[in-house]
């Protein structure tokens, strides 16, 4: 089931290149038009060696556990949640998080850079040896095996995908794997504010390391591109699909969800501009 970094240099990705080109990528791919960049399958292009290798200042884990407190951990248990498959594991912040609180966790990831890098950081950071897969979630059955009491997408990763198509897919894939009664938790950065209003951000929750900037370098309907810029003045850019927040409720409804409640900064009232991240959790049952 689930494979070694040292598998990850082998397997294959649908839709990109080889992956030991990917793997050895430092630098950032957008082409001649970066605004034309609206492709889901864009994100393996992004997440190259010189970001990953910046992703833990930006996020700052220290603050980001102290910021989120037990939130995800505390919904998880509420519902009497063992196993969970964390579907963007990313640099492994929330992988780390569950196998400190005893989930059993599988770590997955469409990124190479970025599991090998989950893996370092599950050693460092408490000797854990993380379970990670390399899959895409648009084929997630195909690759992860078995059934998950829990599913989290979290830190505003489901915006990487760019059609209806593939966000129904990867919902779909996402339902399939879990159990009758689990659980689906994804995060999604509150765009409507920042299309509607304009960005503003308290920056105070995801992004949390200091000098450290992200911020739209361009928005319209079908495209939100953030710059991130390091204090050695470094910058990359994600390319991203400004997920209003009733659409994708919508989505998970319609793809089979059968309650699904949305928090605001990790409250459940709210107003519905104040809010720099949505949290979607979505029933099965
Ligand atoms: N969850 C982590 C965190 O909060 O720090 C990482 C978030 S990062 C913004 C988004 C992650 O989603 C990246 O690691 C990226 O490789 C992954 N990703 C994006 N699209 C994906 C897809 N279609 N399939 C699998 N992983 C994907």
């Amino acid at each position: 089931m689930a494979k070694s970094v040292d598998d990850l240099a082998s397997s294959e990705q649908p839709g990109s290149q080889d992956t030991a080109d990917l793997v050895a990528r430092e630098e950032q791919v957008f082409g001649e038009n970066p605004l034309e960049v609206r492709e889901s399958d864009h994100y393996t292009f992004e997440y190259v060696g010189g970001f990953v290798e910046k992703w833990d200042e930006l996020i700052d884990w220290k603050k980001r556990y102290q910021s989120e407190g037990s939130f995800f951990i505390d919904q998880l248990k509420a519902r009497g949640v063992r196993s969970v498959l964390d579907v963007a594991t990313g640099t492994g912040f929330h992988s780390v998080r569950l196998l400190e609180e005893g989930f059993d966790a599988v770590s997955a990831d469409g990124s190479p850079q970025m599991l090998a890098k989950a893996f370092s950081n599950g050693l460092t950071y408490g000797g854990h040896i993380l379970r990670v897969v390399h899959a895409d979630w648009r084929w997630l059955n195909r690759d992860v095996h078995g059934e998950y009491d829990a599913i989290i997408c979290l830190g505003n990763s489901f915006t990487h995908l760019f059609s209806e198509r593939d966000r129904r897919k990867a919902l779909a894939e996402f339902y399939a794997m879990l159990k009758h009664d689990g659980v689906l938790i994804i995060d999604q950065r509150n765009y409507d504010s920042i299309l509607d209003n304009g960005f503003s951000s308290k920056h105070t929750y995801y992004y949390a390391g200091e000098d450290v900037s992200a911020e739209p370098d361009y928005i319209d309907e079908g495209l939100a591109r953030f710059k991130y810029t390091f204090p050695d003045k470094s910058e990359f850019f994600l390319n991203m699909y400004p997920l209003r927040k009733n659409y994708t409720r919508r989505l998970m409804r319609e793809v089979g969800f059968q309650r699904i409640d949305t928090y605001g900064d990790f409250q459940e009232t709210y107003h519905d501009a104040e809010p720099d991240f949505f949290i979607h959790v979505a029933e099965k049952k």
